[in-house]
């Protein structure tokens, strides 16, 4: 793909505009050139798939195949050894017809403008599918927090936000945490934007601690989402939670915590991963004490009285529910024919290819896709996104409660989309959120 800069990488800002450092070589016929595996073809794909069934007005469906705004800057951050480096930033708001753009902030040697965007255009059908009023948008830093000491990791957020201030605001664009970056950032990324502004502006950021207008829950709230739409899956094929294998990929936010609740509601937690490997046991791991081993030793490995699995065979372990919670494109082509659960949750963004869905639909497995599942995260940032406007806090037990029932609401909708058009459910979560985002663009209009 071909890279635009941001006027704001030169200081020369003129307008918040749609166009402002578009790319737009690669997604001008909307078939991007298949070089290496983009996903946002993957997007592109599943929107076919959507339109497929809705056979919506071409015009109306166009502009969602092509990203609102694309900006990359320039993050150049002094190292504690008194050298300089630069960065790579980004941020996309792939769509803003139901409201301001939100998405995270990822931290990651990988991150790239294709990943950006189709991370983006996910949390517009996300938002849209919970039915809350905001659009899609994704952004990060190329860069290795792993490897960067705090004060290198705050001049980082602060230089990256200081980049794309006038693109952001709890009525523009609103970030929140992803992979690489904690509560911790976004207090950074709170108060370089307060200090700019020159008030304090809690509502800019979600994902914030607690004691800078963060809300309670948040921190589990997609692993809660998580075990509510597993729990509501099972139930669909006459199962409960209570005695149900899982197996986990991936132990951080998402990952550790879809184990922890998952574990206390009775499911048996087989096998959970890291970079490091796989730890299986298959009578059922002690998640708690996993969770503290991790936490002390930082990985899993070694975890007593388990068995040392790689990544991919923890993808094929005999269990009822597997839940990639990691990264993107894990399950592909090449083992969606090896995966053994009945059912597939998606706690990651992307981890199933549509080659490998093409796969598992037919080998009968059912998927539950990463726009309805991981849903939570988006829905208390939202909550948290109105306590901070109100200045009102609520108790964390409202905030699981109400986050029940927009998961519950969110799962029944996209059911009965798939039971009315009979299609896979992930094709059903694409038609909801096209409907959903189709509806707002045409009550607004085109603005010319
Ligand atoms: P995180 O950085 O906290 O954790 C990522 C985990 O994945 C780590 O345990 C890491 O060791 C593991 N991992 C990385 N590569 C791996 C591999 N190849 N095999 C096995 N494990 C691997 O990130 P997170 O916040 O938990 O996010 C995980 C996924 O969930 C991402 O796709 C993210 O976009 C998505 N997501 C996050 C949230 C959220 O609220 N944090 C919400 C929705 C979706």
């Amino acid at each position: 793909m071909g890279r635009a800069r941001s006027p704001m990488a030169s200081g020369n800002l003129a307008s918040t505009g749609a166009a402002v450092g578009r790319t737009r070589s690669a997604f001008k016929s909307g078939t991007p050139a298949r070089v290496h595996h983009n996903p946002f073809d993957d997007v592109l794909e599943q929107i076919d798939r959507a339109a497929a069934v809705l056979h919506p007005d071409p015009d109306a469906l166009e502009p969602l195949r092509h990203p609102r705004r694309q900006v990359i800057v320039s993050v150049p951050v002094m190292m504690d050894d008194g050298h300089l480096r630069v960065f790579d930033g980004y941020r996309v708001v792939y769509d803003n017809s139901r409201g301001p753009g939100k998405g995270g902030i990822r931290y990651h040697p990988s991150v790239n403008l294709e990943d950006c965007t189709a991370l983006a255009a996910w949390m517009a059908w996300k938002c849209a599918i919970v039915d809350i009023p905001f659009g899609g948008a994704k952004g990060g830093v190329a860069c290795d927090p792993l490897k960067l000491s705090d004060g290198e990791l705050e001049r980082t957020t602060r230089r990256y936000i200081s980049e794309i201030f006038d693109l952001i605001g709890p009525t523009v664009d609103i970030p929140a945490p992803d992979v690489g970056t904690s509560p911790r950032v976004m207090a950074w990324v709170m108060d370089t934007f307060s200090m700019k502004k020159g008030y304090v502006e809690p509502g800019v950021v979600t994902g914030k601690p607690i004691a800078l207008g963060g809300s309670g829950g948040r921190l589990e709230a997609t692993g809660r989402g998580l075990m509510i739409v597993t729990r509501e899956t099972l139930r669909r094929v006459g199962r409960e939670l209570g005695g149900s294998t899982v197996a986990i990929q991936g132990f951080g936010n998402v990952g550790s915590n879809a184990a922890k609740l998952l574990h206390a509601a009775g499911a048996r937690v087989v096998a959970v991963s890291d970079v490091s490997g796989a730890i299986y046991d298959p009578h059922g791991l002690d998640v708690p004490r996993v969770g503290a081993y991790y936490r002390e030793t930082g990985q899993l490995a070694g975890f007593p009285g388990t068995q040392l699995l790689d990544n991919q065979r923890l993808l094929s372990l005999p269990v009822d529910v597997l839940l990639p919670a990691a990264m993107e494109s894990q399950i592909t082509h090449r083992n969606a024919g090896e995966v053994q659960a009945r059912i597939i949750v998606e706690g990651a963004n992307g981890p199933t290819t549509p080659e490998a869905d093409e796969i598992l639909g037919r080998r009968g497995v059912l998927l539950v896709p990463d726009i309805l599942a991981n849903a939570g995260g988006v829905v208390v940032s939202y909550f948290e996104w109105v306590q901070d406007r109100y200045g009102y806090f609520w108790k964390e037990k409202d905030v699981n409660d109400s986050l029940e029932q927009k998961m519950v609401a969110a799962f029944d909708a996209v059911w009965t989309t798939r039971e009315r058009f009979e299609v896979d459910a992930r094709t059903a979560a694409y038609i909801l959120a096209v409907e959903r985002i189709m509806e707002a663009r045409s009550l607004r209009g085109l603005y010319a």
